[in-house]
């Protein structure tokens, strides 16, 4: 348990340094939940242990949907002091992991970096300006510094802990290790995240207001005083023989010996006014004779981590830069550089990190763009490659038994339900696996046609798998595949984490002798000591819930036969859709369907947003709806009320509904903490009626199905992402009554309006998802969505010119060298690899 939690600390603590913006896995948070859930509650010592991983859960799978810095820190501070106590409770200081060494080309022993000359300090420059005081300083031409010429690659070199540079030391080492940055190579690839361009000099005597600019002097004086607050405030006068200005520094009192009057300086910064004079505050300044690295030129600002400041690191990286880049692999064929005009590697992370000029650094930002949606690319055409090269078990359905499978249902499927199991049916027939993505928006009926394809697949004598996220979700498709399907006399089991054992023992008994024909469950199925007779189909739901290890662990339960092993054929389903120009490119490994239709008689649901001041409205309207015999959900944020998160508490409200508010209904409560026999007993009840509101947090998120439920209300609203509310609300208007989705909500800050505009203005999932990818622009909605995907640095994916010149590329060559194997793809081949397994590294 001990390893679950500092696993878990680690993250928890990473994100914090890194402003708890959602990125301290690959995937986001929510992401990284789904999967430390599961081993965590396996690991559990204790109830309170198992309380805590249920709290950990729902915090943070909600944590992407928080808004603002403030809640978010909140929420992980609140967590990491639960798991502090916690560990005083167990009394096992968390033993350190021992951290996976990043993949990475071979280490080879550490050699010493052998440094490059060192430049020659422009001395010129500083004579002339000695030399004429009283005529301005002509701007320095700034120097494009030498090409270096293009060395050996040495990869080993690169692979060299960044101990190896000058001016890295433990301290530097453990701060660049919290950037994810262990070897040389991987400093390289840290990108400045802003630049200032100081490449504008201007005599003094020509500065304007709000200029960002760079100006030579000499200092007349400098003076340091005390301000009224008590701070040092250093200032220099400077002239350079045209004028004279002042800068001024800020609590940094040993300037005061360093700007030496009579002494050339350089000076960067923005030109503002005090009592009416021009004047530099905190300007960045260097002595002349030095090599420009924070004047003069485009400066690289660069993300900080604790304690590493942007300017220790532009220290670092220029002497990384110099020693290391002209060792660089080229992987890029030169064909392919010239078909796109790109520069080779050195030179553009040399541009990238000390630009000489805005076009060089274009140029730069666009030849790492490339590569990035390049090697996706790549690695998309090789996961379809890989797939399609295992032979599956080709699939011979009889007409008859889809038949009598649309015969037992209550209603006709729809033209797009019809058309997509076709699809799939057709897919099956193929000695080459399926791998098959079915976008449908929220209650399309998905369902209905994994439903089928597992039919077919039992039918055939194979075996078949559905995989969903949660305990609750898979309670349900048990529930109603198992009528579907015994009714068409397949034999089907529910399988979770909280099954018991002796049950689970059954289960795994029946599927390796072939007895159980389909199998539900959740992330228990991929679990090692389940082993099927022969797996033919693996279908997954709400697949943006699962990460790629774990489609692949479910895809390796594939049978082994006679002519070795093979895949089963895979079906993913979504209910997140992605906008359509991008699937394509974002799912080239994947064949899609798409349910563009909605169930006959379905109306759209009528969506509100209301202040909190008018919540008691929102009961009275539920009031009246139960009365006629509709249900309702109430949703909050979170579980318990706590003063350090300050969210709604779905436990507290619980009582004061069904004590205050709705005394004489009865009103139901779940949440991620409950057993789950608990939660079973609770969601059962929701069913079939004998609860009339439903109070959940985001638990009821995926899935569930309970066509009777009429109103929607969201609490806290605000505090949902735009996908994730139009899930809540998708759990309603599933039968033919008018239904209705309030969303309570007070703050109207920055990007929550918008979202609460939009839900209220279309029902469709796909226009929402264009919605949400303008408001959020691509890194958060990928970063969340997309799990897999590895995290892009600079790419967009709403760049299509590139997506498109990338995977043209991909493809042509792809066809000439499917696995990279040619000796000049060589260095490609690895760059795909650590670039997709970084994606797959979650811990
Ligand atoms: P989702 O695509 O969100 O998973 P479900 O499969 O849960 O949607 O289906 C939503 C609801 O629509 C269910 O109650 C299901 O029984 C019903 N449904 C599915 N297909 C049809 C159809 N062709 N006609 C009428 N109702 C349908
Ligand atoms: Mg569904």
């Amino acid at each position: 348990m001990g390893k679950s939690f500092s696993r878990l600390e680690r993250v928890l603590n990473l994100e914090a340094q890194q402003g708890y913006q959602n990125k301290a896995v690959v995937g986001g948070i929510r992401q990284f939940v789904t999967f430390w859930v599961e081993k965590a509650r396996e690991d559990a010592v204790d109830e309170a242990d198992r309380a805590l991983v249920e709290q950990v859960s729902e915090v943070l799978m909600d944590y992407g949907g928080l808004s603002g810095i403030e809640a978010r820190k909140k929420a992980i501070t609140n967590l990491q002091e639960r798991i502090k106590q916690r560990d005083e409770r167990v009394g096992d200081k968390a033993p350190v992991d021992k951290k996976k060494s990043a993949p990475q080309p071979p280490q080879s022993k550490p050699q010493k970096s052998t440094p490059q000359p060192p430049p020659t300090p422009k001395v010129a420059e500083k004579k002339e300006a000695q030399e004429t005081p009283s005529k301005p300083t002509p701007p320095p031409k700034s120097q494009p510094e030498p090409e270096p010429k293009p060395q050996e690659p040495d990869v080993a070199g690169l692979s060299q802990s960044v101990l190896t540079i000058k001016g890295i030391g433990p301290k530097i080492k453990e701060q660049l290790e919290r950037l994810g940055v262990k070897t040389i190579w991987d400093l390289l690839y840290v990108f400045p995240r802003r630049y200032d361009d100081y490449t504008l000099m201007k005599p003094i005597k020509e500065l304007v207001y709000g200029d960002q600019v760079t100006v030579i002097g000499t200092i007349w004086e400098t003076r340091s005083r005390r301000s009224r607050n008590n701070q040092v405030v250093v200032q220099s006068v400077i002239s350079d023989g045209s004028a004279k200005v002042q800068a001024t520094w800020f609590n940094q009192p040993w300037l005061a010996d360093k700007l030496k009057s009579g002494e050339q300086i350089v000076i960067s910064g923005t030109v503002e006014q005090f009592l009416g004079r021009l004047v530099f505050n905190n300007p960045q300044w260097e002595p002349l004779e030095l090599e420009p690295l924070r004047t003069r030129r485009i400066v690289p600002i660069y993300p900080l981590t604790q304690g590493l400041h942007s300017k220790k690191m532009r220290t670092i990286m220029k002497t990384a830069v110099a020693d290391w880049s002209p060792r660089l692999p080229e992987p890029l064929p030169d064909a392919i550089r010239q078909r796109c005009d790109l520069d080779r590697i050195d030179k553009t992370l040399r541009q990238v990190h000390f630009p000489e000029s805005q076009d060089t650094l274009y140029r730069a930002r666009r030849r790492l763009i490339f590569d990035e949606l390049f090697l996706l690319q790549l690695g998309m055409q090789g996961q379809r490659h890989e797939w399609r090269s295992q032979p599956g078990l080709p699939i011979e359905s009889d007409p008859a038994i889809l038949i009598r499978f649309h015969n037992s249902l209550p209603f006709e499927l729809t033209k797009a339900q019809k058309r997509v199991i076709n699809e799939i049916e057709s897919d099956m027939k193929h000695d080459v696996p399926m791998n098959r993505l079915l976008q449908g928006d929220v209650g399309s009926g998905k369902t209905l046609v994994a439903a089928a394809a597992l039919i077919i697949a039992a039918k055939s004598g194979m075996q078949a798998a559905l995989m969903v996220p949660t305990e609750i979700l898979a309670e349900q498709h048990y529930q109603s595949l198992n009528e579907l399907l015994s009714s068409q006399d397949v034999s089907v089991a529910l399988l979770t984490g909280s099954t018991a054992t002796a049950e689970k023992e059954r289960i795994y008994a029946g599927l390796a002798d072939g007895t159980i024909e389909v199998v539900i469950g959740t992330h228990a199925l991929i679990q090692p000591n389940v082993a099927f007779k022969k797996l033919a189909l693996a279908v997954i739901d709400e697949q943006h819930r699962f990460g790629v290890d774990q489609r692949a662990a479910l895809r390796d339960k594939g049978a082994e036969t006679s002519v070795g092993k093979v895949n089963p054929h895979l079906l993913v389903m979504s209910a997140t859709p992605i906008p359509r120009s991008l699937a394509l490119s974002l799912y080239g490994d994947l064949d899609m369907s798409i349910l563009d239709e909605m169930p006959p008689g379905r109306q759209e649901i009528k969506t509100r947003w209301l202040k909190s001041s008018e919540r008691e409205r929102a009961y009275t309207f539920i009031r009246r709806q139960v009365g006629e015999g509709q249900q309702a959900y109430i949703i909050y944020p979170l579980v318990e009320e706590s003063d350090k998160i300050d969210a709604g508490s779905a436990v507290e409200a619980y009582e004061r509904l069904q004590k205050e508010v709705f005394p004489e209904l009865t009103v139901g409560l779940v949440h991620g903490r409950l057993r789950s026999d608990e939660k079973e007993a609770v969601m059962r009840s929701f069913y079939e009626g004998e609860t009339n509101i439903l109070v959940a947090t985001s638990v009821i998120e995926v899935g569930v199905d309970v066509p009777n439920s009429t109103i929607m209300l969201i609490e806290d609203a605000n505090r949902f992402g735009l996908a994730q509310l139009h899930q809540f609300r998708g759990r309603v208007g599933r039968g033919e009554h008018q239904s209705y989705c309030i969303l309570l909500a007070d703050s109207e800050t920055g990007t929550a309006e918008e979202r609460l505009r939009a839900l209220e203005q279309s029902n469709d999932g796909f226009v929402l998802a264009e919605k949400d990818l303008e408001i959020r622009g691509p890194g958060e909605f990928f970063g969340r969505r997309q799990s897999g995907i590895p995290e892009l640095q600079l790419a967009s994916l709403l760049d299509m010119d590139m997506l498109q010149l990338a995977r043209t590329e991909a493809e042509k060559l792809f066809q000439a060298d499917p696995l990279l194997e040619q000796p000049e793809h060589t260095y490609l081949r690895e760059q795909v690899a650590h670039f997709w397994e970084a994606a797959g590294d979650v811990s």
